[in-house]
């Protein structure tokens, strides 16, 4: 069966384990909310609670390492994180900066529907794409804090 997540990573991806990649966030959604990243667990596992417990902690390291890299490169007003993943079969994690003016700050940034190509979207829609030299400064200190992990 054709697995959205299996067949590409999902966004820009910023680094690969064997076991989870990270990618930032592409198209309206990225645009919106820069720094808006997600952790992907690699196979077909819904559940945190279907992680063997080293697996679980492995996963939590790699979104904290994301949330503190964030942190410091955007300082946000607050961080968001969140696993939903009710449409996919592999958790995941959203690691979202919110930054002062976000089109749905204070609220969860689902409780906004974005327009795709939205003025925001245009302006800030570069910034999630390229390759690894061609990353922002906040992709490359995600990367750099996932490396050393
Ligand atoms: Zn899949």
């Amino acid at each position: 069966m054709a697995c959205d997540l299996c067949d590409s990573d999902g966004g820009t991806l910023l680094f690969r384990s064997a076991r989870w990649r990270v990618v930032a966030v592409d198209g309206a959604e990225g645009a919106a909310y820069p720094g808006f990243c997600r952790v992907v667990w690699n196979s077909h596992v819904r559940e945190m609670a279907d992680l063997a417990p080293a697996e679980r902690d492995e996963l939590m390291r790699a979104v904290f390492a994301v949330e503190a890299a964030l942190v410091q490169a955007l300082r946000p007003v607050k961080m968001n994180l969140a696993s939903l993943g009710n449409l996919t079969p592999h958790v995941h994690w959203h690691v979202i900066p919110r930054l002062p003016g976000d089109p749905a700050f204070p609220k969860p940034i689902w409780a906004h529907a974005l327009e795709p190509g939205s003025p925001d979207g245009r302006a800030l829609g570069t910034l999630a794409h390229g390759h690894p030299e061609g990353m922002t400064e906040w992709q490359e200190q995600v990367r750099r804090a996932l490396e050393v992990l």
